[in-house]
């Protein structure tokens, strides 16, 4: 039996471990943290949003300018294909209104413990607390994450030692993360964790529908995270929010020719206008004035992003072309890496966790053939 190092036991190197496992290699995962898949378990909290349902054409174009190099490991392991693992774990799910795809028990824990169980019947080592520090000749699957929560592990001190190999690194940066806004003290203490449900969001001549969530600092949450890329790049334009996206702005002027009467503006702009209080908040807060112009495309300037430390994911990574179609590193024969520590990014919905699983079901069975064959 060959011997294998997966280095990161999250969820592309325990994906990979089970693959080479399975093919009869013997497998010894390393992790520099004293349990494994911490962040997965993260993810978990929120919901574990596995995949999604949506078709692979439309799926594949989530990934943006990195979808040419993922295609081919989604199309080998597709979001089907995830789900029936998941499934095979005994762990059942189910596709949430948004088409996302979660466990019926929401948590990545059972899922978890499960899959640990069946790594350690397959005969995989797992060595905790081990730190990788350099390429030692051994077949190796690098999956050491990306660069978000390094307290979870995912530190990316490797990129030195990569770098010392000739390997160029993308500088990580946040991906799916808040953005920061200058609140009042008045407006942050009485909104930070009320949702606004509902709206539209324009950047730079990009639109999503969603929810956002205002915090202490600024604003987060799914309709955010899915403008985060044109945010960070583009910086300097003013995020437009449109509270009222199923309503012409003809139709919501229309509305507010009714008399006010003894109303107060609020209560007006709540039963005429349907706004909810954060949203009538946001328009006092921004100067904005609350015709149906400004209820439509509310400007509102964004800081900058929040740090990478507390993102969901990070952009940035290994450089595509320093890894061939099965993700083995050019420079270093057989040698791998997969995961998030490659250079592609894609919002939240399941999309992260795919390719992760997707590029680690690739690059183990080609390491297979190459094992098996020499
Ligand atoms: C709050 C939150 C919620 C999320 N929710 C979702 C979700 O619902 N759906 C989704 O698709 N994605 C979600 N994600 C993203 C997803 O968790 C990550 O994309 C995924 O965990 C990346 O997997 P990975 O195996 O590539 O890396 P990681 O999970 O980061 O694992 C890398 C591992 O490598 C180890 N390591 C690093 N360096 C070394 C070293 N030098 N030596 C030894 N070990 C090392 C680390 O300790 C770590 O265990 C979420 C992320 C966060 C933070």
């Amino acid at each position: 039996m060959t011997h294998i190092n997966i280095i990161g036991a999250g969820p592309a190197g325990l994906m990979a471990a089970e693959v080479l496992a399975q093919g009869g290699a013997a497998v010894t995962i390393h992790d520099q943290m004293p349990a494994p898949a911490r962040k997965f378990l993260l993810a978990g909290r929120g919901g574990l949003n596995l995949t999604h349902s949506e078709p692979l054409e439309q799926f594949l174009e989530r990934y943006g300018e990195a979808k040419a190099f993922l295609e081919p490991a989604i199309r080998a392991f597709p979001p089907q294909a995830l789900i029936e693992w998941a499934n095979g774990l005994g762990i059942e799910t189910f596709v949430g209104s948004s088409g996302r795809v979660f466990p019926k028990q929401m948590k990545a824990s059972p899922l978890l413990r499960s899959w640990l169980r069946r790594l350690d019947a397959l005969g995989v080592k797992l060595v905790t607390r081990s730190r990788w520090e350099g390429f030692d000749g051994t077949p190796t699957i690098l999956a050491l994450g990306g660069a978000s929560w390094p307290h979870l592990g995912s530190d990316a001190k490797w990129v030195p030692v990569l770098e010392a190999a000739g390997i160029r690194v993308n500088a990580f940066k946040p991906a799916n993360s808040r953005f920061l806004v200058d609140w009042s003290k008045i407006f942050r203490d009485k909104f930070a964790g009320t949702p606004v449900k509902n709206v539209g969001l324009t950047y730079a001549g990009h639109r999503v529908r969603g929810e956002l969530m205002i915090s202490q600092e600024g604003i987060e949450g799914g309709a955010i995270y899915a403008l985060s890329k044109g945010l960070r790049e583009k910086p300097g334009h003013p995020l437009i929010i449109d509270f009222r996206p199923d309503l012409t702005v003809e139709a919501l002027a229309q509305r507010l020719t009714r008399p006010r009467g003894k109303d107060s503006q609020s209560n007006y702009l709540r039963k005429v206008a349907g706004l909810s209080p954060v949203a009538i908040n946001l328009l006092r807060e921004t100067g904005t004035a609350p015709d149906a112009a400004g209820i439509k495309a509310m400007p509102l300037k964004l800081l900058r992003p929040a740090g990478i430390s507390r993102a969901i994911s990070s952009a940035g990574g290994i450089d595509r072309n320093e890894l061939d179609a099965n993700f083995q590193l050019k420079k270093i024969s057989g040698c791998y890496a997969v995961g998030e520590m490659l250079d592609w990014e894609a919002p939240t919905g399941g999309y992260l966790l795919q390719a992760c699983f997707s590029t680690a079901v690739m690059a183990a069975k080609d390491m297979l053939r190459h094992v098996r064959s020499a």
